[in-house]
C-alpha cells in the first residue's frame, strides 16, 4: 500500500486545520474538446472543510480578530453581511470556538445555505434582494444595525477586511505555485512550471486580489489574472457604466458596489470578463458530466470567463502554447444549488437511456 506523506498524513485538531489545501485537478477532456493545447488546471475548493473558498478567509478573519483582542471568548457575538459562503465557514469556526453568529444573507441566495448555516448554530436573517447595498434594509445596513444594537457584538467585515486577500496570499496562492512547480514536465504533459495565467469569480475580489499578490510577488510578475463578474450587474471593470444593475441567479460574485479589498490596480486584474447565468449553467453540466467535478454555479461562471478569454487574441497565444499552465479557481461545491431550478434543470433532464 502506498505511503501518503503530504495532505492529512497525521491526525487535525478540529476542522479547521482541513480547511484548504485543496488540489489542482487537471481539465483535460474539456481541453481537448475546446482544441487548447494550454494546461487546464482547476484549484478545486469544494473539498475544504466547510465547502467552499471563503473557509479561508473566515478562519484568518477569526484568528486574527482573537489575536488582536477584538473577539473575546464566552463574550463576543459575531455578525456578518454575506452571500452564504463565507457565513459557512464563519459558522464552522464558530462552532468550534463557541462564538454565537448572525447572518444576514439576502433573499435570493439558496435555501441550502441558510439550512447550512441554522444547521451550525447561526442564526440567519433574511434581507430584501432589491435594497441597494447602502440602504438600511440591506443586508449591510441590517448587520450594522445588529451590531449596534447587540452588546459585544463584532462585524469582521470580509469587503473591508485585510486578512480577507492575506488568507488567499498566505495559502491559495502558494498552494497553488506549489502543485504546479512540483508536477514534473515531461514529453507527454509538457509544464512551463510556471502559472501562465490566474481566472477566478470576483464577489469581495478577495480571492483575486490575494492569489495575484501571491502569483506576481513571489513566481512569476508576468502572470496575467483574469477577473470573472457576471453580466447585467455593475461591472467591477467599469467597462459599461451606463448599465444599471439587472438580476442574476449566479451566486457569490458580482457585487452592486467596488468592494474596499478588491485592488483596482490594473497590474493585480489584467483583465474582466463578463459571463451570462445560462453559459455558467451549461458550464457547470460541462464540469460535471465530463470532468466528473461537483462544483457550484461560479465555477461554471469562471470557465465560460476563462474559454471566453483564451480565445481572445493575447488568450489564444497562450491557449495554443504547449506546456502553458491556465488555473480556474473552482469556488464551491454543488451542495449550496441542489434544489434551484438551474441545477435540477440539467440534472434531471433525461438523457440516453442503456435500460431495455
Ligand atoms: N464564488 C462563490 C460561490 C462565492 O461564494 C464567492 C464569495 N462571495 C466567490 C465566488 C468570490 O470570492 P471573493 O469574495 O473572494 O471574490
Amino acid at each position: 500500500m502506498a505511503l501518503h506523506t503530504d495532505r492529512y498524513s497525521q491526525i487535525l485538531d478540529s476542522a479547521l486545520d482541513a480547511i484548504g489545501n485543496t488540489p489542482l485537478i487537471r481539465l483535460d477532456r474539456i481541453a481537448a474538446e475546446e482544441g487548447l493545447k494550454c494546461n487546464l488546471l482547476a484549484k478545486v475548493e469544494f473539498v475544504s472543510s466547510g465547502g467552499s473558498v471563503k473557509d479561508r478567509i473566515a478562519k484568518a478573519m477569526i484568528l486574527a480578530a482573537e489575536r488582536d483582542g477584538i473577539l473575546i471568548p464566552g463574550k463576543s457575538v459575531v455578525i456578518e453581511p454575506t452571500s452564504g459562503n463565507t457565513g459557512i465557514g464563519l459558522a464552522m469556526t464558530c462552532a468550534i470556538k463557541g462564538y454565537p453568529l448572525i447572518i444576514t444573507m439576502s433573499e435570493r441566495m439558496s435555501r441550502e445555505k441558510e439550512t447550512l448555516l441554522r444547521a451550525l448554530g447561526a442564526e440567519v436573517v433574511r434581507t430584501p434582494n432589491e435594497e441597494p447595498w447602502d440602504s438600511p434594509k440591506g443586508l449591510i445596513g441590517v448587520a450594522k444595525r445588529l451590531q449596534q444594537e447587540i452588546p459585544h457584538s463584532v462585524i469582521l467585515d470580509q469587503y473591508s477586511n485585510v486578512n480577507n486577500p492575506l488568507a488567499h496570499e498566505y495559502t491559495t496562492g502558494p498552494e497553488i505555485i506549489s502543485a504546479v512547480v512540483s508536477t514534473p514536465s515531461t514529453p507527454t504533459r509538457p509544464s512551463s512550471l510556471m502559472v501562465d495565467v490566474f481566472i477566478a469569480g470576483v464577489g469581495t475580489g478577495g480571492t483575486i486580489t490575494g492569489v495575484s499578490r501571491a502569483l506576481k510577488k513571489s513566481h512569476n510578475s508576468n502572470c496575467i489574472v483574469v477577473g470573472v463578474d457576471p453580466v447585467r450587474t455593475f461591472p467591477l471593470s467599469l467597462i459599461s457604466h451606463l448599465t444599471l444593475p439587472k438580476p442574476y441567479v449566479i451566486e457569490g460574485i458580482g457585487y452592486d458596489f467596488v468592494p474596499q479589498v478588491l485592488s483596482r490596480e490594473p497590474t493585480d486584474v489584467n483583465h474582466w470578463v463578463q459571463t451570462s447565468d445560462e453559459d455558467a449553467f451549461h458550464m457547470v453540466e460541462r464540469l460535471m458530466k465530463t470532468e466528473g467535478l461537483l462544483v457550484g454555479g461560479s465555477s461554471g461562471s469562471v470557465l465560460t470567463g476563462a474559454l471566453a478569454w483564451l480565445k481572445t487574441k493575447q488568450g489564444q497565444k497562450i491557449a495554443q502554447a504547449e506546456g502553458s499552465n491556465v488555473v480556474l479557481l473552482l469556488a464551491d461545491g454543488v451542495r449550496n444549488y441542489m434544489s434551484k431550478e438551474w441545477f435540477l434543470n440539467f440534472a434531471l433532464r433525461p438523457g440516453p437511456s442503456r435500460i431495455p
